[in-house]
């Protein structure tokens, strides 16, 4: 829970999770319609990432979800002005709004267009991009979670990597993949350890971790991507469609990821007193391990367990 802070007017919270499931999301946008097969990638560094923008729709459409279910269910008080029955929060808060007779209500008092807006208020939630923190690589060794100092910046870690080594505690070498390469020492490495173990990293990870320069990074993850095949169905007819047949990337299993949400305080924008948005915002989370992110849900795509949510000061 986040204590509301009258000196500040914003809040960022940390948000870290694991894929349960290969993760893809396109560069066309959630849907599958649009065959697309490679994913969003940094356009400086080329790894992958998941764009601010989707993660804030799909929190939207699930923190939406869970506040009608527990409307119905009797377990939550509409705080909205417009109490109407025919107006709930989901589907109708949910989406982009434009979906006809499914507008956002825009009302005042709404958790869900309060925090991600409506025609005439940004929101007062703002996702980063999802950044890869550590990402698995199969080893001689079992599954090591590489990792970067670019990377590492993004949750306050300080570390550095020569070109074409391996920063490690242990003292042996180790192939990534394909690549077999020299070791050199990670002198700092409790450093990340700590700050990881405060994120709620699993133990496991945390002992299997490897250092390489942000160059390689790029490469290690870009060669190690799940590429998978599938086929196109057409919506209409069910059946597959003609010369359909695609493949896709995706970020594998256990790829750990790093996102912050600023949220600004409700009452600088005349918006429910007391309230407590990224409270709201994490009501998400259950949804985002049950169903998933990028639309690929039904194919067994896209489930990311939520391991840390909390607030820090940047
Ligand atoms: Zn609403």
């Amino acid at each position: 829970m986040t204590q509301e802070n009258p000196q500040r007017s914003f809040t960022v919270h940390r948000t870290v999770a694991m894929a349960v499931d290969p993760i893809h999301v396109g560069t066309g946008g959630s849907r599958l319609g649009r065959v697309d097969n490679s994913i969003v990638r940094d356009p400086v560094t080329r790894v992958p990432k998941i764009p601010g923008s989707s993660l804030a729709g799909v929190h939207r459409a699930y923190t939406a979800m869970a506040l009608e279910d527990a409307r119905v269910g009797g377990r939550y008080q509409d705080p909205r002005n417009d109490k109407r029955k025919d107006n709930p929060f989901y589907p109708n808060c949910a989406g982009q709004g434009q979906t006809e007779g499914q507008a956002h209500c825009g009302d005042k008092t709404c958790p869900i267009c309060s925090i991600f807006g409506h025609a005439s208020f940004a929101g007062l939630a703002t996702f980063s991009d999802a950044q890869v923190l550590l990402f698995p690589v199969p080893t001689r060794e079992g599954p090591i979670w590489v990792t970067s100092p670019g990377t590492l910046r993004f949750i306050g870690v300080r570390a550095e990597a020569k070109q074409d080594v391996v920063c490690r505690e242990t003292d042996r070498s180790l192939n990534l993949g394909w690549l077999l390469l020299p070791r050199e020492e990670w002198s700092n490495a409790q450093d990340a350890k700590k700050a990881l173990n405060e994120l709620d990293i699993p133990k496991h990870v945390r002992d299997s971790l490897a250092l390489v320069s942000d160059k390689l990074f790029g490469h290690v993850v870009n060669s190690n991507l799940e590429v998978r095949t599938s086929v196109a169905i057409n919506s209409a007819t069910g059946a597959a469609e003609d010369g359909a047949l695609f493949t896709y990337e995706a970020l594998p299993r256990a790829t750990v990821l790093v996102w912050d949400v600023t949220c600004r305080d409700p009452r600088h924008f005349g918006r429910s007193q007391g309230a407590n948005p990224h409270g709201t915002v994490e009501k998400a989370h259950a949804l985002l391990e049950a169903l998933g992110i990028g639309g690929m849900g039904s194919r067994g795509m896209g489930r990311l367990r939520v391991l840390c949510s909390k607030e820090v000061t940047r």
